[in-house]
């Protein structure tokens, strides 16, 4: 009699302890309703991307100079550059340049490699298509002006965390002439160049 009085009292003690777990989960879950979401809204708001984000590619026809080395570079060797010697200049002759967007992994590699800056990384990265053969660009498609966020009248463009003012999280609702946080790559230079004058003046 006296066992199972325990196994009742240990059980009422274990679901007493399960309740009291469950319901402190539960208050912290139900305090979360009470926070603003911070969602992007897609696609009426739209993050705007960072300096340095690889979109689509854009090419300059006119200055490319037919040498490959994005070709070289590339991990798939992608890009087809389609040139001619022209006997008579002695010169290579472009005749087309094309990038297929299905089988690029934006990696940059060309575009760092290109000698004469003929091809850029833009921020343009709603490329989706129906057709795979469609994601294949001419240069005529390539040196298209790419889209902006900022500049779409039909979209919010939002502020990503790392370029939110300082103690902001939330993009929604800041004023978008606050400065990001952190310091600007020219008075990062003045503060190295005032500690090497220092350096030198001890020295
Ligand atoms: S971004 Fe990378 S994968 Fe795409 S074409 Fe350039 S080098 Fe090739
Ligand atoms: S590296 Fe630049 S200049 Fe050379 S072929 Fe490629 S795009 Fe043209």
């Amino acid at each position: 009699m006296f066992g199972f009085l325990q196994k009742v009292g240990d059980y009422t003690k274990d679901a007493v302890g399960a309740a009291n777990y469950i319901t402190q989960g539960l208050s912290v879950t139900f305090d979360h309703l009470r926070r603003r979401p911070i969602t992007v809204q897609y696609p009426y708001e739209k993050l705007i991307p960072s300096e340095r984000y690889r979109g689509r590619i854009h090419y300059e026809f006119d200055k490319c100079i037919s040498c490959e080395v994005c070709v070289r570079v590339c991990p798939i060797n992608l890009p087809v550059v389609d040139w001619v010697m022209n006997k008579e200049t002695k010169k290579k002759e472009l005749k087309n340049y094309s990038i297929d967007f299905g089988v690029c992994i934006f990696c940059g590699n060309c575009v760092e490699y290109c000698p004469t800056n003929c091809l850029s990384m833009t921020e343009e990265y709603e490329l989706a298509a129906f057709d795979r053969h469609s994601l294949n660009y001419d240069n005529v498609a390539l040196g298209r002006l790419p889209t902006s966020v900022t500049s779409d009248p039909a979209v919010v463009p939002l502020r990503e965390l790392a370029y939110l003012p300082k103690g902001e999280m939330d993009p929604h609702g800041v004023d978008p002439t606050r400065a990001r946080a952190g310091k600007l790559p020219e008075q990062v230079q003045a503060e190295m160049a005032a500690a090497a004058a220092q350096t030198a003046e001890k020295a």
